[in-house]
């Protein structure tokens, strides 16, 4: 749901204009700053007691405050106090190009308030047709890394996307539309609170991190989204054409369960 038409109007300009600047920022254009790289940490949601398969939760981040990315966010994204309000503020979404190609919506599926959540880059044709993240072959090997690896239950942990929608051929996302959906994803994050996001792949590292630095660089390693600690590790799909690579995602996994106090076999 959208609010008054002059504030839906500025706010199109707004993205707009958002987009024409990290597009230019992206181009290597010297004098605009990352907003992205280093947003206020995210509000978090008290804690709780912990759950059977974690530790304690770690010392509370500090409280949200505004960012100059923020401003371009609408006001029913931060009002939505829950990913069912998230998700009946998008709506039909028509906020970008995207949204002609699709058959669903792909919001994202799993625990509300699961201790560890995986961002992917965008749906594939299964997950369009189906509405679910990563339920194609790259999905049925993230089950498995959650499932046989992991010794976790899909449902629970938390599974999204950067962009909501299929880009037609699978193409990678455009600025512009990761600019209309990146403030859900944001928002996602900040309602599930989990303790660890591990991003899969280079689009969704790159994305959350505001970096163009390669992946493989970035996996095993800690980074940090606004306070949550983030995982990068190698996308499954790329893992179906590399099975070599995938000790290097199981040696990650291993890092993500001892930091959630998961047994490791
Ligand atoms: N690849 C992704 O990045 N996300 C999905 O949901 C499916 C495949």
């Amino acid at each position: 749901m959208l609010d008054d038409p002059t504030a839906s109007a500025w706010r199109d300009v707004l993205r707009a204009l958002r987009a024409q600047i990290e597009w230019q920022r992206d181009c290597g254009a010297p004098w605009i700053p990352r907003i992205a790289a280093s947003p206020a940490p995210l509000a978090r949601r008290p804690p709780e007691p912990p759950r059977s398969a974690v530790v304690e939760s770690p010392a509370p981040a500090a409280p949200s405050r505004m960012t100059a990315a923020d401003l371009f966010v609408e006001p029913g994204v931060q009002s939505s106090t829950s990913l069912e309000m998230l998700r009946a503020h998008i709506g039909d979404c028509q906020r970008c190009k995207l949204a002609g190609g699709r058959t669903n919506l792909v919001f994202g599926v799993g625990n509300a308030t699961a201790d560890l959540m995986f961002v992917g880059e965008g749906p594939g044709g299964d997950e369009d047709l189906q509405g679910e993240p990563f339920v194609g072959r790259a999905g049925q090997l993230l089950t498995e890394i959650i499932t046989k690896g992991m010794r976790l239950a899909r449902s629970d942990v938390y599974i999204a996307n950067v962009v909501k929608c299929r880009p037609p051929g699978n193409r990678n996302p455009e600025p512009d539309e990761i600019a209309a959906c990146m403030p859900f994803l944001s928002r996602q994050i900040e309602l599930v609170a989990p303790r660890v996001v591990v991003a899969l792949g280079t689009f969704a590292a790159q994305t959350l991190l505001g970096v163009k630095t390669p992946i493989s660089r970035m996996r095993g390693v800690w980074h940090d989204y606004r306070g949550v600690r983030v995982m990068p590790t190698f996308h499954p799909a790329y893992l179906l054409r590399n099975p070599g690579d995938k000790k290097l995602v199981w040696a990650d996994i291993k890092l993500v369960m001892a930091e959630l106090g998961l047994p490791v076999a």
